[in-house]
């Protein structure tokens, strides 16, 4: 057990070694030494998640929601400053690396022991332990907890001779001598299977990744052999084929690649899919794409609208879309919402497109919850004021709606109408906060009105 003085001592003395090593003059090193001192620091960097790895586990065990402020990934990367996905890859890492509780308390081995005792010593390195990892998780399921453990021990032994790019070699031999068939399950394809819409990128364009299952790739195959064959759902065209078979000419000045056709093509029958109001409802609206804009941009027909799940769409294309779906466009002069009162209890349709405006996100803090996917909050609780104002209405996600209860977390909106989540007292965790991630207008407007 270590004390806590003991433990700031410990920081102490590393920083001190830092402003050590930062001051000195490498320069008069000979090669060998710099390369030396460079594997040196390596090792340094290897062994900082062996630290964390108890710690995170620990958290994951111990703290509740209402002390964390939400999720636990969420919080470590409010409190490190990196970003979710990285927070929850390293959640990830110390379940599989990290020591372990079993269900009656008792401290168990980490799954992968090999590889945590190699990290542990500094002699794998972050690729090597995402190569062990991930063909750790992709054996199938009918390989057994022996063989497990000793191509894990083997893989871990030969990451500490060798670079990331080569033990991916040694590890997809392995694979296959493992499974020399390719007999894998059901489960195993289950396992595998997703899609990922990555971050939209500056000029607009996302990628989208994953893996299909052979059904899934069975039921595209059908869908594309008939949409994005040549001439058909062309956004060049006057009016683009979507269900009869196209003209000669269609086909003939369709000057797409393939690529382009797929993409057309799963475009068209997604929104077809939504035109056809068989969706049903979400969060009480039907399920539509929903974008904001203001009055002058759509007058000029120019700038751009933002959706509720937190894309930025060129006017061009809102008003092509406006053309094909149902859908709600909500319109704001200088950032004023709509006056709307109601008596109810759930918000109404309206208040939560206007909400898709004023928010367009979780306003919870630090969070980056799309509107699509959060629930409506009444900032005053509704037992108290018995109306349904959108001025008093907020955006919050799952996880951190839950924490807004008696005794627990709360919230207020301030004179400019933002509102701020504040800490039940007992956590002591500092002011009130807003949620800026939205609105990132709002910093660069902060600096002005601060000043006392
Ligand atoms: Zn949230």
């Amino acid at each position: 057990m270590i004390g806590r003085e003991a433990l700031s001592g410990a920081f102490a003395t590393i920083h001190a070694a830092f402003d050590e090593l930062i001051e000195c003059d490498c320069g008069a090193l000979a090669t060998r030494e710099q390369l030396a001192m460079l594997k040196n620091y390596e090792k340094i960097r290897r062994r900082l998640p062996a630290l964390e790895h108890p710690l995170i586990n620990s958290l994951a065990r111990q703290a509740t929601p209402e002390e964390l402020g939400g999720k636990l990934s969420h919080a470590i990367a409010e409190e490190t400053l990196i970003s979710r996905g990285q927070a929850a890859q390293r959640i990830k890492e110390a379940r599989d690396l990290g020591p372990r509780r079993g269900l009656t308390g008792e401290p168990m081995d980490p799954t992968m022991p090999a590889t945590a005792e190699a990290q542990r010593h500094g002699s794998l390195g972050t690729g090597q332990v995402a190569v062990i990892r991930r063909f750790y998780h992709q054996l199938p399921g009918w390989i057994d907890a022996e063989t497990r453990e000793q191509v894990e021990a083997r893989l871990a032994k030969e990451g500490s001779q060798f670079r990331p790019e080569q033990l991916a070699d040694l590890a997809d031999t392995l694979a296959d001598c493992l499974n020399p068939d390719g007999n894998y399950s059901d489960e195993d394809r289950a396992r595998q299977r997703g899609l990922t819409l990555g971050n939209q990128q500056a000029d607009g364009m996302s990628q989208l990744r994953g893996w299909l299952t052979p059904e899934a790739r069975a039921t595209l195959e059908a869908v594309l052999a008939k949409l994005a064959a040549p001439g058909m759902c062309n956004p060049d065209d006057e009016k683009p084929c979507v269900d009869a078979s196209p003209s000669e000419e269609a086909i003939e000045g369709d000057a797409r690649s393939a690529s382009q056709r797929n993409h057309d093509a799963l475009n068209a029958v997604l929104r077809g899919s939504l035109a056809s109001g068989k969706l049903g409802q979400h969060n009480g609206l039907p399920a539509s794409i929903i974008v904001t804009t203001t009055l002058a941009e759509l007058e000029a027909a120019a700038g751009r609208g933002l959706t509720g799940g937190g894309t930025v769409l060129p006017m061009s294309d809102v008003i092509r879309l406006a053309r094909h779906a149902h859908h709600y466009l909500a319109i704001f002069d200088k950032g004023k919402a709509l006056a709307l009162y109601h008596t109810k209890r759930l918000a109404s349709p309206a208040q939560r497109i206007v909400l898709y405006a004023k928010d367009r996100g979780c306003s919870g803090p630090g969070c980056t919850t799309p509107g699509y996917y959060c629930e409506v909050h009444h900032v005053t609780d509704w037992a108290q004021c018995r109306a349904t104002d959108v001025n008093n209405l907020t955006f919050a996600c799952g996880p951190q709606h839950r924490l807004l209860r008696p005794g627990g977390w709360t919230t207020r909106k301030n004179a400019r109408g933002d509102t701020e989540w504040l800490p039940p007292p007992h956590l002591d965790r500092g002011q009130p906060r807003i949620n800026t991630f939205h609105h990132p207008e709002m910093l660069l407007h902060d600096g002005d009105d601060d000043e006392p």
